[in-house]
């Protein structure tokens, strides 16, 4: 991507630190609204941790995140991202796991499809699977709303207070006792239980966990991750279908490219290689950045993709904000616990058990975990700093999906790691990190036999590597754990998660505001909705 010149002494209404796909879907809006938009960002391309990059010669991954489930269909439509060329292919299974003893399980699209899949394991989880999956479709459209819309805040006062009041009531209005115990359980309660109290097979729990803790601290029995059930039943995609999980033709990349250019016709300015050092602020007051290289740009406000911890420890100074602010930013959860680990392959993986007749989209997805304890003991070794033996690794055979990912006869397989510390007990990622790309290849050979022995290319990023390249604050990939205390009201910190912050004109845009992490375009909506709230009542509108 071009990066034009920064103008000399031109001041702008709005910089957004960081083109990551939050900080371009902010961009955009405000440049819809009309306000001149200057994006920064630091790598020599745009996407953040949604980005389609080479690892080898005309092979292309998906290196971070590599499945859309809920991006926002608002922010297609609005945006007009298909015009930009943005196309998906709904993952049919949405879900697929393979067991050691040859058996496949795989959760499709079509939901009596799926009941008919599950009762050939057991009768009764498959009518279980219809109930819950009713009743968790239910809850989730009561927080649906929430997410295109800024938390409310609990501590205000007067009229603005009962208005808060009102807007979540309305939201809650025809929720039944019933409902409102299950909500808590399920805002509070763990995966594990959840799944042995209604399922009877251990192999279909092990399907449903798959997915719903991704990305999260604690393992499958940890109070507060049952969250993610509901979670990934906000819809999403154009069609706005609850519970879409989506491959992104050209990779993930394509919804950055197709947010970059939307920005760019509707005026926004990005520039790449653009690091930003430090916020200006004055006065209390945010009124521009300073690159790397000293270059001093003015802005009226100045809106942060940058995680948290980044934003507030080291592009501003602590002179400048509250002391309890700054130590609640400092408390907030980071610390990994994921890796991913691409490879191209010289020939397609065979997981073993899969049917011959499945088409190649049907043979995309596999994710391997074998149970519930399995992912528990996992995650308690990385809880304690060392790289569990045994992973659990979920493999997208992308090329299957996406045909010009890679040439003829290559295969792109890209895998993510769920639970590695980002502190290591014993040595340092540089040291280790071909060690966790050896024992991720170890485990796709047991299911996938001929992986090994094809591998023509690795790129192993570990969370030290996440946060190097990606500038993800300890290599999380959501800008902040996914835990109760961190959502809603409380994210990033209480009483700052209405986008605001402190400094009078700098706002936060990206995963570590509400709703949080993964590829939704939400808080990148939210934010540029909240900075144009606050634009119409002409605070900001003079100099910088
Ligand atoms: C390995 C991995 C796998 C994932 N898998 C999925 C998945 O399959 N599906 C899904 O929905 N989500 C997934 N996620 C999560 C999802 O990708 C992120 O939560 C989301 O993309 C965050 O978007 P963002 O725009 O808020 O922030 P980011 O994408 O982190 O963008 C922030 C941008 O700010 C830039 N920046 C930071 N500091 C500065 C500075 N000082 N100056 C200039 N620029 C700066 C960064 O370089 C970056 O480009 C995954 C993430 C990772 C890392």
């Amino acid at each position: 991507m071009i990066s034009p010149q920064i103008k000399p002494g031109k001041i702008y209404d709005a910089i957004i630190i960081g083109a990551g796909h939050n900080g371009l879907t902010a961009a955009a809006y405000l440049a819809r609204a009309g306000l001149s938009t200057l994006a920064l960002e630091r790598r020599e391309i745009v996407g953040g941790c949604c980005v389609t990059e080479s690892i080898a010669p005309g092979c292309r991954v998906s290196t971070t995140s590599y499945i859309a489930s809920m991006l926002r269909p608002e922010v297609i439509s609005d945006l007009k991202l298909r015009e930009f060329g943005l196309r998906m292919v709904p993952c049919d299974p949405a879900i697929q796991v393979p067991f050691l003893d040859g058996q496949v399980v795989s959760w499709w699209a079509d939901r009596e499809r799926a009941k008919a899949e599950f009762s050939k394991i057991s009768a009764q989880d498959g009518e279980t699977f219809v109930r819950v999956d009713d009743k968790l479709k239910k809850l989730a459209r009561y927080l649906q709303p929430f997410f295109l819309e800024p938390p409310p805040e609990f501590d205000t006062r007067g009229a603005k207070g009962l208005t808060e009041l009102f807007r979540v009531g309305k939201r809650f209005r025809k929720i039944s006792n019933a409902e409102i115990a299950e909500l808590i359980s399920f805002l509070t309660g763990s995966l594990g239980e959840f799944l042995d109290h209604n399922y009877e097979s251990e192999k279909i729990k092990t399907m449903f966990l798959a997915n719903n803790v991704y990305g999260k601290h604690g393992g499958p029995y940890q109070p507060g991750t049952a969250i993610g059930l509901l979670f990934h039943l906000l819809s999403g995609g154009e069609h706005e279908l609850q519970g879409f999980f989506g491959h992104v033709i050209g990779g993930m990349g394509a919804i950055t490219q197709a947010l970059a250019n939307s920005g760019k016709k509707l005026g926004v300015e990005i520039r790449t290689e653009a690091p930003v050092a430090k916020i200006d602020v004055r006065n209390g007051r945010a009124r521009g950045v300073v690159l790397e290289d000293g270059t001093e740009i003015g802005g009226r406000l100045v809106i942060s993709n940058a995680d948290p911890k980044r934003t507030f420890l080291k592009l501003t100074s602590p002179r400048d904000l509250p002391d309890d602010f700054v130590h609640a930013i400092r408390g907030i959860k980071m610390e990994g616990p994921c890796a991913k680990v691409n490879m191209v392959l010289g020939e397609e993986p065979r997981f073993t058990g899969t049917p011959a007749h499945y088409t190649p989209l049907e043979r995309t997805f596999y994710t391997l975990v074998p149970s519930l304890e399995f992912a528990e003991k996992c995650y308690d070794t990385a809880k304690f700093s060392e790289i569990p033996e045994e992973l659990w690794v979920d493999c997208v055979v992308s090329s299957n999906a996406d045909e010009s990912l890679a040439p003829k006869g290559k295969h792109i397989l890209t895998c993510f790691v769920q639970y590695v510390p980002y502190n290591l007990k014993h040595g340092t990622w540089d040291e280790n990190r071909e060690l966790l790309g050896d024992r991720v290849v170890k485990k796709i050979g047991e299911y996938a036999p001929n992986v090994p022995g094809a591998i023509l290319a690795r790129q192993v990023l570990t969370p030290l590597d996440l946060e190097r390249t990606y500038g993800l604050t300890e290599g999380n990939i959501f800008h902040g754990d996914l835990r109760l205390e961190q959502l809603f009201f409380m994210r990033p910190v209480a009483g700052w998660s209405q986008y605001r912050t402190p400094i009078d004109g700098l706002y936060l845009c990206g995963a570590g505001t509400h709703p949080g992490g993964g590829v939704t375009g939400a808080p990148g909506h939210n934010a540029a909705h909240q900075v144009l709230r606050d634009w119409k009542k002409g605070r900001f509108k003079q100099g910088a």
